[in-house]
């Protein structure tokens, strides 16, 4: 069937109407009719090829929410009309040992990503949610069980909550954890909101004084501005855990020295060049960890939406139309987007 879509063909391109076909459903697949898709700053290191191995033309979009239009035979979980998500994922092999411990993230023979194929045939590019339906095989579909006027700003949890659930989850983040937040924007916002929920004292890092307030609001206890030297010291070797989400460059000295002895900073910004080299000694005197964390496996991805369900929780978003795509990316770039922009499909469907 033809999807419309928005793409650019080269990372200076602006992105325009674009058509494509997407697959017949095959008996495991569902076709859904995507109606929300969120916007995430690898969508757009992707789309400008600020990451190696872009594939143009290049459709971004993995923070994906819709309704079950029709299903294969051989679905058995979805029928249509359910409102359902897809997330960075849509394929892995399923049979290495990642895929059946449920991380099909680090599948040994790398998951296909919702946008950027290629597909587990090999070739292919694959489109991802800025376009008004996805055709996704029955494994990588979760059930929404939000309420669905608010569907919309359920989309970002397919990104920007795995993403921080998975590392928050990994470190046991909880009640009695000293938790620390870098960088609120999109992934940042829900890092906030899930390590409130599960109960850790968090503390959010900005470099924008005009989010203190927001901050609070969304689930932070105290708000520290990461570029005051002395509100930083303040916090010194008191950190159980700390998410690192910010998409630049930055200097992790600092951060890395507010951790406890045995604390850990987990990076999930994946900037287009690398950060400073951190200073071993601030690591070696008290067994700091670095680490790393990418999104998080599908019954991972299905446990943080129900947990959201029954919390209430969804992402902060301004909804755009499709056409506002460009201007959107400038204000993400620069930090100017409380917290997620959200693209509403409909206005896919009424344009070219
Ligand atoms: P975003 O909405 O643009 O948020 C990033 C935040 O980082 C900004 O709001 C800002 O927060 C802070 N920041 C930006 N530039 C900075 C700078 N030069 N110095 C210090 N802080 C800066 O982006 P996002 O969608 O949350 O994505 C964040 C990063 O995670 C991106 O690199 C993205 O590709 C990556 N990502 C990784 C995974 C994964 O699996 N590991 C998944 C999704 C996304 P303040 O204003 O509060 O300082
Ligand atoms: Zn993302």
């Amino acid at each position: 069937m033809e999807a419309k879509a928005y793409a650019v063909h080269s990372p200076t391109d602006q992105f325009a109407p674009f058509s494509f076909e997407r697959r017949d459903p095959n008996p495991n697949d569902v076709v859904i009719a995507i109606r929300y898709c969120g916007v995430c700053h690898s969508d757009l290191h992707t789309a400008r090829g600020e990451w190696p191995g872009t594939r143009y033309p290049c459709v971004p979009g993995h923070e994906i929410v819709g309704e079950v239009t029709a299903v294969g035979d051989a679905v058995t979980r979805f029928s249509q009309g359910d409102l359902v998500g897809v997330g960075c994922m849509v394929d892995s092999c399923l049979s290495c040992a990642s895929c059946r411990e449920g991380l099909e993230q680090y599948c040994e023979r790398f998951f296909t990503g919702t946008y950027n194929g290629p597909t587990q045939e090999g070739g292919d590019n694959t489109y991802g949610g800025y376009s008004d339906t996805i055709v996704v095989r029955e494994e990588f579909v979760l059930r929404v069980g939000h309420d669905a006027d608010r569907l919309a700003a359920v989309a970002p949890l397919l990104c920007a909550g795995i993403t921080t659930w998975s590392p928050l989850r990994h470190w046991n983040v909880g009640p009695g954890k000293k938790v620390g937040v870098v960088g609120i924007g999109g992934l940042g916002h829900m890092g906030l909101k899930l390590a409130k929920a599960l109960g850790a004292h968090v503390v959010a890092f900005t470099t924008s004084p005009s989010k203190i307030e927001d901050a609070r609001a969304l689930g932070a206890d105290e708000v520290v501005v990461s570029r005051n030297e002395e509100e930083m010291k303040a916090h010194s070797g008191s950190f159980d855990f700390i998410l690192n989400t910010v998409a630049a460059p930055h200097d992790l000295n600092p951060f890395a020295a507010l951790l406890k002895r045995d604390g850990a900073m987990t990076l999930v910004g994946a900037p287009p060049s690398p950060h400073p080299s951190p200073d071993v000694g601030n690591l070696i005197f008290k067994r700091r960890s670095i680490a790393g964390s990418l999104i998080g496996g599908i019954a991972e991805t299905q446990e943080m939406l129900d947990f959201c369900a029954a919390h209430s929780i969804v992402s902060d978003i301004e909804m755009i139309t499709m056409q506002y795509i460009e201007p959107a990316y400038e204000r993400m770039l620069r930090s100017d987007v409380k917290y997620r922009f959200v693209i509403d499909m409909a206005s896919m469907r009424g344009a070219g």
